[in-house]
């Protein structure tokens, strides 16, 4: 689904860093050294980007009529 602003576990502000982590993994970099270069270093914030995948154009499709 959409990626939480914040980390769920330590609460650090990590929504704004999505659309980069997209768009570089899109082009093949290696995911762990992106998210090494945004500055998440933490686990728990990492999980959350790695756990991630852009579901909101998929789940739009099951609106309720
Ligand atoms: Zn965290």
């Amino acid at each position: 689904m959409i990626i939480p602003v914040r980390c769920f576990s330590c609460g650090k502000p990590i929504g704004h860093l999505w659309e980069e982590f997209k768009k570089r993994n899109a082009e093949g970099e290696n995911p762990g050294k992106v998210l090494d270069e945004l500055g998440l270093e933490r686990y728990c914030c990492r999980s959350v980007f790695l756990g991630q995948e852009d579901l909101a154009e998929l789940v739009g499709k099951f609106k309720k009529a």
